[in-house]
């Protein structure tokens, strides 16, 4: 496997701003599914016993999708707080220390491992 070149000030820069891109489209994800993890109508003298396991379901799925998005949001801030405290730490991996590389994080802007550690 090639080994990655460390990021330039300017990848830097760009990465920023992806982090911030993130976080805002995120936290609005996040508002519109925490309407729909909770409310879930369970009246029982309404809904048939398939269409409220149907419900029940779907919610599920909505709160396994918002803890998904909690999990996430809560990696782009560790790692848009890590930048922030020092540039530097951005970019390398967590686990080895080589460089995670640009395009790696130009796709996933809040990964702390290399692909080769991710892998491992
Ligand atoms: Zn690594």
């Amino acid at each position: 496997m090639s080994t990655n070149d460390p990021l330039t000030d300017s990848e830097r820069i760009v990465l920023r701003a992806d982090l911030d891109t993130l976080l805002d489209s995120l936290r609005r994800l996040l508002d519109d599914e925490a309407g729909l993890a909770e409310t879930v109508d369970l009246d029982q003298s309404r809904m048939g016993r398939v269409s409220r396991i149907d419900a029940i379901q779907q919610q599920k799925m909505a709160q396994a999708t918002l803890r998904r998005h909690q999990q996430r949001l809560e990696r782009v801030e560790a790692a848009i707080e890590r930048y922030d405290e020092d540039p530097e730490e951005y970019g390398p991996c967590m686990r080895c220390g080589e460089p995670i590389g640009y395009r790696r994080l130009k796709a996933f802007p809040d990964v702390v491992v290399c692909v080769g550690c991710s892998r491992a």
